[in-house]
């Protein structure tokens, strides 16, 4: 990086979008954001160079966008509203003020789209290019926990599952795909569209539901719900929702669907009586019944297609020494 382009690349991020609701904007020691009504949420979320993408498979402007796009599906798991948020942009050498600028275009873009306010960043010298972003929103009206699940509740998810983890898998080399499927699940990687409408529509019903975004695969992310819930599980198998170019580039195989990880997809839990097409209609986004909520004694189990109740495998996200992945968030 030579002398000049830091400072180039923070007028960069001080041009990145902000309204009203912010007081005084980035260049200061902080930003000032006016006070809100409704309880706040807070969330954070890093994208590191070698661990979450590789600079081949994304462009600057798309990796802008995907790293606030991860943060707004928190927002989404929440049902809430997204409203502002700081960068913390780790940059290696070999990387130049075009690339930066490519990059806090996604962002801009991305922000604008969900109108968030991006309100102040920090840049540092680092070993790999990291992004990372701490973002606010509002409790719209109730907030969307994992705590809340009850026994002989039923399980949802939003859209198709394993779609990000072949996407991937075949911009890496490890799965061949062609044409049409190649393309859409690609793109399922790159651009992942967090459920921030049908979290909200969510968050409008009572009892408000127990929800959490996939973003570790199914069963780890429906394990936390069971965790913190206290409660078992019972996944159909045969349920699980997955996209037609998946099962023509995957066939039968499940287990990206059901433990690929970065999906931004939501999974909740409602008490019974909600039809799958209901909750379509509702969320705006096709929905699919997966399970149901059973006693904390029987642990989660999953159904096989000829009615025989199994145990899940053992690793149930991914596996950061193996993979690009994604990581638990506590
Ligand atoms: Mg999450």
């Amino acid at each position: 990086m030579k002398a000049g382009e830091f400072e180039l690349i923070e007028r960069l991020c001080r041009a990145l979008p902000y309204g009203r609701r912010t007081l005084l904007g980035p260049g200061d020691d902080c930003a000032i954001i006016a006070p809100s009504r409704r309880p706040q949420l807070i969330t954070i979320d890093s994208m590191v160079e070698g661990v979450h993408f590789n600079l081949d498979w994304l462009s600057a402007p798309q990796l802008g966008a995907r790293a606030l796009a991860v943060n707004l599906s928190d927002i989404a798991a929440m049902g809430g509203i997204p409203r502002a948020c700081v960068i913390n942009l780790g940059i290696r050498e070999g990387l130049d003020a075009a690339f930066f600028s490519g990059m806090y275009r996604g962002v801009g873009r991305a922000a604008r789209g969900a109108g968030v306010d991006v309100v102040g960043g920090n840049i540092t010298r680092a070993n790999q290019l990291t992004i990372t972003i701490a973002l606010i929103g509002e409790v719209l009206s109730a907030a969307l926990r994992r705590d809340t699940a009850r026994k002989d509740d039923e399980i949802f998810v939003t859209g198709t599952l394993g779609d990000c983890a072949l996407g991937w898998r075949i911009m890496a080399g490890e799965v061949k795909a062609q044409g049409a499927a190649r393309r859409f699940l690609v793109s399922r990687f790159i651009a992942p569209q967090p459920r921030l409408a049908a979290g909200q529509q969510l968050a409008r019903m009572r009892p408000a539901p127990a929800a959490i975004d996939i973003s570790d695969g199914l069963l780890a992310d429906l394990g936390h719900i069971l965790e913190r819930s206290r409660v078992g599980a019972e996944i159909e198998l045969a349920a699980i929702p997955r996209s037609r170019h998946y099962l023509s580039v995957a066939g039968d195989r499940t287990d990206l669907a059901l433990s690929g990880g970065e999906d931004y997809e939501l999974l909740f839990c409602l008490p019974r009586g909600h039809s799958a097409a209901a909750l379509t209609r509702r969320l705006g986004v096709a929905v699919h019944r997966v399970g149901r909520i059973v006693d904390r004694r029987a642990g989660m189990r999953l159904r096989r297609a000829d009615g025989r109740l199994i145990a899940p495998p053992d690793r149930r996200g991914w596996d950061q020494l193996e993979s690009v992945g994604s990581e638990a968030k506590r």
